[in-house]
């Protein structure tokens, strides 16, 4: 089931008003502590990725992607 998130649309899991990560937001009237900007979370997600790249864990990145196993 989608749920809708209309304050937050610059979140990287925010899609047309709706969140593609949770199954629920309702946090209590609290602000969702999954938020990070689309900026954000793609700064972050390269350098997981270079980090693993110098491990040698390419699989995990293929794995992340949704390319592996
Ligand atoms: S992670 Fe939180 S802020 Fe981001 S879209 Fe989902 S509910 Fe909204």
């Amino acid at each position: 089931m989608k749920i809708r998130c209309l304050d937050k649309k610059d979140c990287f899991a925010n899609a047309d008003g709706y969140c593609i990560c949770l199954t629920n937001n309702d946090f209590g009237g609290r602000r969702c502590s999954f938020y990070k900007t689309k900026t954000k979370a793609a700064t972050e997600r390269k350098k997981v990725e270079k980090q693993l790249k110098r491990k040698g864990k390419t699989g995990l990145i293929d794995m992340y992607n949704g390319r592996g196993q």
